[in-house]
């Protein structure tokens, strides 16, 4: 019996690890980026910019949550400086 709750939460711990690896990071290629800001403006709560203007991004796989922002980021993104790195 106490075999089952520690295989379910060996489980889940699983799947949440197996989520992680697979999301998505935005990435963004300094040398293409000439610092508008335009990703910062549609995307907010996503971007950040630093002092010169240049993006600060999470460091991290995107929540599904943000993957809504961060396309809009990419799209606003006159030199196409963001993509996508999948793992
Ligand atoms: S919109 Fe594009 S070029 Fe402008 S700061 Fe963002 S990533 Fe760089």
């Amino acid at each position: 019996m106490t075999g089952a709750p520690q295989a379910a939460a060996a489980s889940a711990a699983a799947r949440t690890a197996g989520a992680g690896a697979a999301a998505p990071r935005l990435r963004v290629d300094p040398v293409t980026c000439d610092g508008i800001g335009a990703c910062a403006l549609a995307a907010p709560d996503l971007v950040d910019l630093d002092p010169w203007g240049f993006p600060l991004i999470p460091r991290r796989g995107l929540a599904p949550a943000e993957l809504a922002a961060a396309h809009a980021a990419a799209r606003a993104c006159p030199r196409q400086a963001l993509w996508f790195q999948s793992r």
